[in-house]
């Protein structure tokens, strides 16, 4: 049996998820906008999908929007709000770790005139709530935050920076929650942003189904023109089942977290100690201020990619780096923001852990992963001490 350790990446949908919304895709397939039968029953079904993920968060129905994905939602923040305030201004902050939603989306936006601004991290991935403060002028109308970083796990100190924000009027807040959503309490109140990003896929819910918080009030232009689904803020027939997959998987995911987070934590410690045990690994991302079930390392002398494929022959799926920039021989534009040099980035590895994550699974990880990094070593040593090759 293969023993996962990618649930950054993705997770497998579940079952209550899968039961809930499997009679959308049979015999309640109508569409919400029809007012026959099965028309109103899926209307039906999207309501409830909408309040409860609404009530999970904290918010009011009407201030969610339901998308494609992650990558969706992001780009509507970003595109949304930077487009409304052109008339204010024309810049907007982020920070160098955030996920390519984020960065490409403002390199796309920095080529229609706006002014990007990208703030450093430390070590650990911390962005500086002072440099965030600095970096706001009365020309800013964004700020875009990742509540946990995807490659390190990194959680950022966001009372603070929210807080920094807040300071400034008239600029929006916009947190990506992607990673955190699973293993945080995400309660939009409390976080006081503007608009927060979340996809059902990271907490076992549906690929390819995602909400955009955005608090009642928030003028933003909507990127998707067509129908007046969304009330006009994002077109196109709802994925009904998706929104209902999301909103139960999202609602147990908040039920059991008090119970899953802590246990990641512990088994995620106990592969952490196995792995750093190796001469020449250490840890990326800030050691306490992290996500539970996320291991982030890098094994110096080592190709993170050789690492996790000789992983995957040994039935561990484990990534390098993120799964999105995997493939591309770029070093990973986080831990170059972190600071490592691109020799010692290209020894990545990311395990992480979910709630199906057995004990049985970690023993079987903490026996393999040291072994499999020591070996793969040595047989890039071997490769580069033979004249031959
Ligand atoms: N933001 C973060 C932090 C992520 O980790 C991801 C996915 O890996 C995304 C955004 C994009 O989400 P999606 O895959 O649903 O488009």
């Amino acid at each position: 049996m293969s023993i996962y350790l990618d649930h950054a990446a993705t997770t497998p949908l579940r079952r209550e998820a899968l039961e809930a919304m499997l009679p959308l895709l049979t015999e309640d397939f109508g569409n919400p906008s029809s007012v026959h039968g099965p028309g109103r029953r899926a209307r039906a079904a999207l309501d409830e999908a909408r309040e409860r993920t609404a009530s999970t968060l904290n918010a009011e129905p009407r201030e969610i929007v339901l998308t494609a994905g992650g990558t969706e939602a992001i780009n509507l923040a970003l595109k949304g709000i930077a487009w409304a305030g052109k008339a204010k201004g024309n810049r907007l902050v982020t920070s160098a770790i955030e996920h390519h939603a984020v960065l490409h989306t403002m390199r796309h936006l920095e080529k229609f005139g706006f002014e990007i601004v990208i703030l450093p991290v430390d070590r650990y991935g911390r962005v500086d709530p002072d440099q965030l403060d600095a970096a706001i002028t009365d020309r800013t109308t964004l700020v875009s935050l990742m509540l946990a970083n995807n490659e390190v796990g990194t959680i950022q100190p966001m009372a603070d920076l929210v807080s920094r924000v807040r300071a400034h009027r008239g600029v929006a807040i916009h947190i990506d929650a992607v990673q955190a959503a699973p293993y945080m309490s995400i309660d939009v109140r409390d976080l006081d942003v503007d608009l927060l990003s979340i996809a059902a896929h990271k907490f076992e819910g549906p690929k390819g189904s995602g909400a955009l918080y955005l608090r009642h009030g928030t003028i933003l232009l909507p990127q998707i023109q067509g129908g007046t689904q969304e009330r006009y803020r994002r077109a196109g027939t709802e994925n009904v089942a998706g929104a209902v997959g999301m909103a139960v998987a999202l609602e147990l995911a908040g039920a059991e977290r008090g119970d899953v987070a802590p246990r990641l934590a512990k088994l995620r410690d106990r592969l952490r100690d196995a792995v750093l045990a190796l001469p020449g690994v250490e840890l990326t991302g800030h050691a306490r201020k992290r996500l539970p079930g996320h291991l982030s390392v890098i094994a110096l002398a080592s190709e993170g990619t050789a690492v996790a494929i000789n992983l995957d022959l040994a039935s561990i799926a484990a990534s390098t780096g993120s799964a999105c920039t995997t493939g591309s021989t770029e070093p990973s534009h986080v831990l170059t923001a972190l600071g490592y040099p691109d020799e010692e980035a290209r020894g990545s590895i990311r395990l992480t852990l979910g709630r199906t994550t057995t004990e049985a699974d970690i023993e079987r990880a903490v026996e393999l992963v040291p072994q499999t990094i020591a070996r793969t070593r040595n047989a890039a040593a071997v490769v580069a001490g033979d004249a031959l090759t």
